[in-house]
Parts: C-alpha cells; structure tokens; sequence
C-alpha cells in the first residue's frame, strides 16, 4: 500500500519596516544600493562597547498596524530579548530580537487559491533589527570579505505563521496577502529584490491524517514569489522521494540555486538553545497602553480585501476583477479616480487591459503611466458612448501616449469619429460587394467565411471608423 503524504508549510517573514530611522539609534535608513557603504553607521549600530540602544517609537506604530490589520492580540507587555550569535555582520555578537514574549500573537489572514477560501494562523508578530551585509571578494589572490553597516539594525518586522499552509500555492497566496497588506498600511516597499521582504518557508511532510508533523526543513534566500513557489514544490516532490525510499528527512537550513532549480544545503540548523536567549537589560519591557493601541486602530487604511470585497459592491465588478484591481494600492487610486470620470466596467477593462498590457511592456508601474486617470477617462467615456469604436480607441490610446494630445483632440484632427449613418454605411458595404463578385459569389454557394473577409474589405473603406455591428448587419442585409 502505498502512503500518501501531506505537505505543512509555515512562514517566516522578515520586512523592513521603512521607518525614517533605524530601529535603536537616530541613523537614518539608506537604501541598500545607493549608499556608500558605512554612510549611516554610529557607535550604537555599530555596536561599539558602552553604548546604549533607545526604541524607535515609529516602528512600534508600524509593528502595531500590521499586528491589528493581522486581528492579532497585541500584549500589553512585550520584551526584547538577545539572540546571540558570533558573524563578522553582527558587530555586537547579538541581535536584539524578541522571543517569548513577542509584541503580538494569534492572529489570521484570508487567503483564496483556485481550491477556494482559507483562514491561515498567524502565529506571532515581533520586532527585531536587522544585520550588517557582507560583500565576499573571490578576484584576485588574497579573497576578502567587505562589512557595510549601514543595514545594521534596521528595523525589521517578523511574521510567523503557523503551519497551515498545504500547498506550494497556498504558500504563494499567503505570502502575496501579506505583501500586499504591508504595502498598504505603506509600512514596507515590498521589494523582494532588494531583500526587503524576505520569505523563508518551512516545509514537512507527513502521512494524511498523521496528527504528528515531519521532520522540516527551511529554506533561505528567496528572491521572488516565483522562486518561492518552485522551491517549496521542489521540497515536496524531494521529501516524498526520500521517505518513499525508506530514508529520513534531516532538519535542516537549505538554499536556493534559482539558476539549477534546486535547493541545496546551507548549514544544519540550530535550536534555540544555541542562541542563548535572555531579556535584553539595556532595554525596558515595552509597554502598550490601551490608549496607544486605540490610535493605530483608528490609523488603520481601508485593507486590501476590504476594499475588493467594496470594489465588487459599489462598482459592481467580478471578484477576480476587483482584486486584481486592489493588489496595488497605487492602482486601486488610479481605477478609483478613473471611474469617477468614466463608467466602472469600461474603467475596469481599459485599466486592467491596454493599460496595464502597456505597463508590463514599458516595465513601469501605475505611478509612471503618463496619462492621468482625467485623461483617460476622456478616452473611455468617447468609446463607452459609441464616438469611436474600440479599435480606434485603442489608436487613439498609442497617440495619446506618444504625443501628450487629449483624446478629443486626436479624434477631432483625425476624423476618427465612428460613423453610424445607414446611407453611408450602405455604400461602403456597396462599393465593397462591387469590387469582390468573385467573394459574393462563393457566399452564394455557402461559403460563409467570405462574410469576415468582406467586412474587413468594408472597415477599411471606412478608414476603420464604421460601427463594427451596424457594419456587420447591413453587410448581412445586403447579402441576403
Ligand atoms: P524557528 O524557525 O525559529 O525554530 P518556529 O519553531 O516557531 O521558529 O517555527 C517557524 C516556522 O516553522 C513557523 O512558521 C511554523 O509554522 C513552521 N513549522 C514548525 N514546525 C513545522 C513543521 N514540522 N513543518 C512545517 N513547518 C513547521
Ligand atoms: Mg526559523
Ligand atoms: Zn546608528
């Protein structure tokens, strides 16, 4: 008898909270490109011997949104606690973290698959600051490695789920909603890349209907969603071979060679012991007082999936069309300003397809397009009211896009407007049968694909300016 297995997947989520400062000193955060290393480095983070670390209250205020928006029960009382390892990029020997007494807990958060709704746990939510960064020199005869500070302890948040996730897509839509949460509440740029939002899974499997888990692993480095969901597919089909061939799995960190499409082993991973936790004695107990927990309340966006499940009502959209639209608070602005000038569904269909097909192709986001959702606007309302017809708006698009000029303007310049006139959509459709009785004929003897050839034939007399169904129908008309 063969044994199916079940795959049980957690997340362990690290986000660079964009706070002004770093999370224990008034160094200011510097993007991980453009600085010159060691440009925001003071004696604190960098670790020197006296110093002594002072909380940074913006990114309390940030932890505190995303643990509510998170319906998670913040404590009263939190504690940071040392973590101590010895790396060259930790210069104190410790990283200040928090641990059995996280800032907040037992959370949850909606995600959907194509197999439907699910309610993932959130297990935690805790500060932490970050690590320095570590260039390894391999040219030349004597190899180096280089120490840039600046990352040092800035402020990172740490979202822990609980094992709820079955699926490297489940595990995908888990950790896009959290994205995209933290976009929202404009607590995290969201950049993968850059590693600024950092997803680590941890991946088991055991027999269905097994109470007990497997032996996991966690695998580190993962750049992109894309990654993220071959390398826990990866996992899965890896941990089946081995305990169908009899073997264990070994606990254990592991990589991922994007370019190999593998993982591979890191280093064997440490318990908890090994870090030798205790209360950080530099730092009080953080404190949250009721009062402190109204106001992030109150300073709560509208989220993501609330403002889908609005999209869906007031616009009356598909649900996968209100979502799309709300991934990207940028872009839900933009639909929302566009529809207030146009009609919702036209909005939609114009946002979600010439416009962004134009995004993808420029490889820019909302805030780049150069049309303004007034702009736009103008254009879908001439196409929803039948002034042009859908292909040429779509010109009209290319030149607004290309010269600036107003879609009104365009189609003004270029006589572009659609013509409905049955007189002269009659004598198109006349001149056309005129030129191709060869065409007329074979319809006659009941080649009816001719018919889409001939309308062609017409459009273009028309300079592509006919309506296309009064076209269509006296094309029909005149056949019969
Ligand atoms: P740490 O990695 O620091 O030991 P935890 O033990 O809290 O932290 O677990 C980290 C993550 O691993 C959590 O998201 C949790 O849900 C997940 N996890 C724990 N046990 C398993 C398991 N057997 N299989 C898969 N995921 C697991
Ligand atoms: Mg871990
Ligand atoms: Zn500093």
């Amino acid at each position: 008898m063969t044994v199916t297995y079940q795959p049980v997947i957690g997340l362990e989520i690290h986000a660079v909270l964009e706070t002004r400062t770093k999370m224990f000193c008034a160094c200011r955060l510097v993007g991980s490109t453009h600085a010159e290393p060691n440009a925001a480095v003071c004696p604190v983070c960098a670790g020197l011997p006296g110093t002594l670390p002072t909380l940074n209250q913006q990114a309390v205020d940030y932890a505190l949104q995303v643990a509510l928006a998170l319906s998670c029960e913040v404590a009263p009382v939190s504690v940071f606690a040392r973590k101590s390892y010895f790396y060259p990029d930790l210069p104190k020997g410790y990283q200040i973290s928090q641990y059995d007494q996280p800032l907040a807990r037992n959370g949850r958060i909606q995600i959907h698959t194509e197999a439907g709704e699910k309610t993932i746990r959130i297990r935690r939510v805790h500060l932490e600051e970050d690590t320095g960064k570590l260039t390894h020199l391999t040219e030349g005869n004597q190899p180096a490695t280089l120490v840039d500070l600046n990352r040092a302890g800035v402020p990172l948040l740490e979202i822990v789920s609980e094992p709820d996730l079955h699926s490297a897509a489940e595990v995908r839509a888990y950790a896009v909603a959290i994205h995209n949460l933290l976009r929202y509440l404009g607590v995290n740029s969201g950049d993968l890349e850059k590693g600024l939002f950092r997803i680590e899974p941890n991946i088991s499997l055991r027999p269905l209907g097994n109470a007990e888990f497997g032996t996991r692993v966690e695998v580190k480095n993962l750049s992109s969603f894309r990654s993220l969901e071959q390398a826990v597919a990866y996992e899965i089909e890896r941990q089946t071979a081995v305990l169908e061939s009899g073997q264990a799995v070994s606990q254990q960190t592991l990589g991922w060679d994007e370019a190999a499409g593998h993982t591979l082993p890191q280093r064997s991973k440490e318990d908890a012991e090994d870090y030798r936790y205790f209360p950080e004695p530099d730092l009080p107990p953080l404190l949250i007082s009721a009062d402190w927990l109204e106001k992030a309340r109150a300073a709560l966006p509208e989220l993501p999936q609330a403002r889908a499940a609005r999209f869906q009502k007031q616009y009356g959209l598909a649900r996968s069309t209100a979502e799309t639209l709300t991934d990207d608070p940028a872009v839900a602005d933009y639909y929302e300003a566009l529809t207030a000038a146009s009609t919702p569904q036209a909005a939609a269909n114009w946002l979600t397809g010439e416009v962004f097909a134009w995004l993808n192709q420029h490889g820019l986001g909302i805030s780049e397009f150069p049309l303004e959702p007034a702009a736009l606007a103008e254009l879908v309302r001439l196409a929803a009211a039948g002034e042009i017809n859908q292909n040429t708006a779509k010109t009209v698009l290319a030149e607004m896009l290309a010269t600036g000029q107003s879609a009104s303007a365009i189609v003004a310049e270029r006589d572009l407007r659609q013509i409905s006139d049955p007189a002269q959509l009659a004598a198109w459709v006349g001149e056309t049968l005129a030129a191709h009785p060869e065409q007329v004929v074979s319809y006659k003897n009941g080649k009816t694909g001719v018919l889409q050839f001939l309308f062609g034939q017409a459009m273009r007399r028309s300079n592509g300016r006919a309506h296309p169904e009064a076209l269509q129908a006296e094309l029909q008309r005149q056949m019969d």
